[in-house]
């Protein structure tokens, strides 16, 4: 079977992560195995030491941790899902800063709420204080709704997350494809070539090896984009209508999202490249083909939006994976050759304080036997191809 191998070019987001896993050789054996070294499985596997301190946790990531979304994501930590709320769900804004503070993840989490934008004419605009915004896309582009969400540090989230896992005891291994998974009483997990069991795994490989998580069937791998703009001026964002600093999204087409950073730096971000098998990811980059092409295209949108992104310059223009589950609803279900392995993901682009979220849920039912949410309850039989 094919595995993540080669380094595709998905351009540089503007922040880094700055923690570098110990290096060590693989086990023969693990009480946990969490394939994916993203939010997902960083926060799962932190998760599963601080519930079960004294079970051995090993992390196996393809390329390096972040390497997927988490580290080249817009960071617009929002609630519910993109499906909205589901049965059970609970309260997922509320528990990422939970999260993060029993963790000690410092990520620069602001919650200071979220704008909705709309290209309807004649819409309210319901944005309390600082100047409206509108922009000319597509007609009119201005706020519909503010509602709750904020934002995050990708790099410092996939950083922090990594050194609470490790912290905690967990190992993380990386350039560490998890090649084949044989099921059995122990399932067995093929990794450059050698045999690593597990008592129990979570798959958290997001749009990637759709194989081993069984997802090629259920959910559609796609490639996004997001460019940032160099750092504005105080005046421009007021001019802009982004005084307030809050994040954006548009509830209705064309697609925009974006914020604005620490460093004064607006992203925006829009597109998506449509795939056939999540191995085309591999072949992508940044700088030509489809994805150049909507790269132009998106920086010659953001330069029309408002006089003042005119002449507007970048600094960094990126990409990512992301799974688009059906009826945009995430997978979190037990896979169907055993129970001892979880999948996790397809977060359909919404995945930021999602996949901490769930995450934790994960770890929890592999420690602690909690059950998994209704939501995945299906009336059709599931067709995994594995
Ligand atoms: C450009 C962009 C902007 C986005 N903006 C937002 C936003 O603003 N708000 C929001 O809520 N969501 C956003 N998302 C979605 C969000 O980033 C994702 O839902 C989230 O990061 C998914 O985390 P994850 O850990 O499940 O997956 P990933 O971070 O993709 O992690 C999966 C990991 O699995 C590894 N892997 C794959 N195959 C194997 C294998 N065989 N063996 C071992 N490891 C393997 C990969 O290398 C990768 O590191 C955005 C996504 C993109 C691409």
């Amino acid at each position: 079977m094919s595995v993540v191998r080669r380094k595709p070019d998905w351009g540089r987001p503007p922040w880094q992560i700055d923690f570098r896993p110990r290096s060590r050789s693989l086990p023969r054996a693990t009480d946990y195995a969490i394939v994916g070294g993203g939010f997902t499985g960083l926060a799962a596997a932190a998760w599963l030491r601080h519930l079960a301190p004294k079970k051995t946790v090993s992390i196996l990531e393809a390329r390096r941790i972040g390497a997927g979304s988490s580290g080249r994501t817009g960071g617009i930590a929002l609630g519910e899902t993109a499906a909205g709320d589901l049965p059970g769900l609970g309260d997922v804004l509320g528990g990422l800063p939970e999260i993060l503070g029993a963790l000690r993840v410092d990520c620069e989490f602001e919650a200071g709420g979220v704008y909705e934008l709309t290209h309807r004419p004649g819409a309210k605009r319901r944005s309390a204080k600082g100047a409206p915004i509108f922009w000319a896309d597509a007609g009119g582009l201005r706020v519909a709704e503010e509602v709750p969400g904020g934002s995050v540090n990708p790099g410092k989230l996939v950083s922090g997350l990594g050194r609470a896992a490790q912290r905690l005891g967990a190992i993380i291994f990386e350039n560490a494809p998890v090649e084949k998974i044989e099921y059995g009483e122990l399932v067995e997990l093929v990794v450059n070539g050698r045999v690593i069991r597990a008592a129990q795994v979570l798959v958290a490989t997001n749009a990637m090896s759709l194989e081993l998580s069984g997802l090629a069937e259920r959910a559609e791998p796609k490639f996004t984009l997001a460019v940032a703009t160099r750092p504005l001026t105080t005046g421009q964002l007021e001019a802009l209508g982004l005084g307030m600093r809050r994040p954006f999204y548009t509830v209705d087409l064309p697609y925009l999202w974006g914020r604005v950073l620490a460093t004064n730096s607006v992203i925006f971000g829009s597109g998506l490249v449509h795939l056939k098998d999540w191995r085309e990811l591999e072949e992508i980059s940044m700088g030509e083909g489809e994805a150049g092409e909507l790269a132009r295209r998106l920086k010659g949108r953001v330069r029309r939006l408002h006089p003042v992104l005119g002449e507007v310059e970048f600094s960094h223009t990126w990409g990512g994976p992301m799974l688009i589950g059906e009826g945009w609803r995430p997978v979190f279900a037990r896979h169907p050759r055993t129970g001892n392995v979880l999948v996790l993901g397809a977060y359909s682009g919404h995945g930021v304080a999602l996949s901490v979220y769930l995450g934790r849920w994960a770890a929890e039912v592999m420690a602690v036997g909690r059950e998994l949410p209704r939501w995945n309850e299906r009336r059709e039989p599931i067709v995994w191809k594995v």
